[in-house]
């Protein structure tokens, strides 16, 4: 069990790569926000539980790491903390929006982060590199591992999904890049300017002692690499120590076949923000206090399918909302842009938006707040 020792060594190479065991209770493919999430909910259960994943926990850093703190603090995250923001600045060609936020975003250090929620589960972690399924049997580079309850954490590849991958450029995908350039800001900044990015946003947030700077782009084929170069020169930082990835903005079926899909492999990452990270933490936990459930003799294994499916499901509209928003946006005129963004700074306008928007993946659900779902989810225990 992986509990308050978890494994700092490099990945797994060579003659390490030794055939995994052949089966387990529930098997976690992916490491990351939503896998971690899923097994958190697990621990204490006693269920043998295998997460798997190609890296190290926490060895490669999938984002800019900027999310609500309210969500490190609900989660027992707060050491990974790196720095608070009251206010979102929004840059555009003809003016300069400031928003007070009715809540705060921090960034946090992903390494950390991950090593502190890993802790709060209990499972055996194996490094291999996850290839596809075929009914209950998940083939990986180790070896085949059967079990009974199947979580695809694995990002937007959805690898355990049951059609043909989606693939960039044609699926609704976003494309994201950045550099993590030594340097500090008091600033969370972002850029709605067509001179880097014709649909989609540059960013710099600080976080301690680097900054995250770099451009998304809503449309798969636009590059966005030069834009962010561009960003980072603008912002006299050095374009240094890159990362990118492709983030989904629609919203899939999170379960298929017998599998459960939780964070970017069911499209939880929010179109328009593009924040994920929240949104695989948020079901992540759902998907695992059905998966408890099952385990603890509460439901069938095809009760939790339904209902994880509808809980998701129920989130429809308000993803929708947000696509909608996101198309509409590179379709003002600069100008207009400007305006609307001015326009929005009062603070009654910010209250009532940003209360709305954190309440699509509130913090309150870590401690079991449903928020008027449909379908509720039962509370781990403590
Ligand atoms: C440049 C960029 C910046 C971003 N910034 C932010 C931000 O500041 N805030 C925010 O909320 N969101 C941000 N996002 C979105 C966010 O990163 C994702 O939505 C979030 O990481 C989704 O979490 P996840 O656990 O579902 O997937 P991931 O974090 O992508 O984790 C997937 C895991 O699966 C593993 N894996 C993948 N394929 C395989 C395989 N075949 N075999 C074995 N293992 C595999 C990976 O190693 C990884 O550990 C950003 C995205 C990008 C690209």
């Amino acid at each position: 069990m992986i509990s308050s020792t978890m494994p700092r060594r490099a990945t797994k190479r060579g003659d390490q790569r030794t055939q995994l065991r052949g089966d387990c209770d529930v098997l976690i493919c992916g490491a990351s926000f939503a896998g971690l999430a899923v097994a958190r909910e697990l621990a204490g259960t006693g269920a043998d539980v295998l997460v798997v994943d190609r890296y190290e926990i926490g060895e490669r850093q999938t984002s800019a790491c900027a999310m609500p703190t309210d969500w490190l603090h609900a989660m027992g995250l707060q050491e990974s903390l790196r720095q608070t923001f009251g206010e979102l600045v929004i840059h555009s060609p003809h003016a300069t929006a400031r928003y007070r936020l009715p809540w705060t975003f921090s960034t946090f250090d992903y390494r950390a982060l991950c090593a502190l929620l890993a802790e709060q589960g209990s499972f055996e972690f194996e490094t291999a590199k996850v290839d596809g399924r075929t009914g209950g049997a998940v083939h990986t580079d180790r070896g085949e591992i059967r079990a009974p309850l199947i979580v695809d954490a694995l990002g937007w590849r959805r690898v355990l999904g049951d059609g043909e991958n989606i693939q960039p450029p044609d699926a609704l995908l976003s494309r994201g890049l950045e550099v993590h350039p030594r340097g500090s800001g008091d600033e969370l900044e972002i850029w709605i300017d067509r001179a880097y990015v014709p649909a989609g946003y540059g960013w710099s947030f600080p976080a301690g002692e680097e900054l995250r700077i770099g451009v998304g782009s809503f449309d798969p084929r636009f590059h966005v690499r030069e834009p962010t170069v561009r960003l980072a020169t603008d912002l006299a930082a050095d374009a240094v120590r890159y990362q990118g990835n492709w983030i989904p903005h629609a919203l899939r079926d999170a379960t298929e076949d017998g599998v459960f899909f939780a964070g970017d492999s069911a499209g939880h990452c929010l179109p328009l923000t593009a924040e994920g990270i929240r949104t695989a933490l948020y079901f992540g936990l759902a998907c695992g206090r059905e998966l408890r459930a099952v385990i603890e003799g509460n439901q069938t294994r095809a009760q939790a399918l339904a209902r994880y499916h509808a809980f998701s499901a129920d989130h429809a509209t308000a993803f929708a909302w947000m696509l909608r928003v996101q198309r509409l946006i590179p379709r003002v005129a600069p100008r207009l842009l400007g305006r609307s963004l001015r326009a929005m700074e009062h603070q009654r306008f910010l209250d009532w938006s940003f209360g709305h928007y954190l309440n699509i993946a509130h913090p309150g659900f870590v401690a079991g707040w449903s928020g008027g779902r449909r379908a509720r989810i039962p509370v781990a225990a403590a």
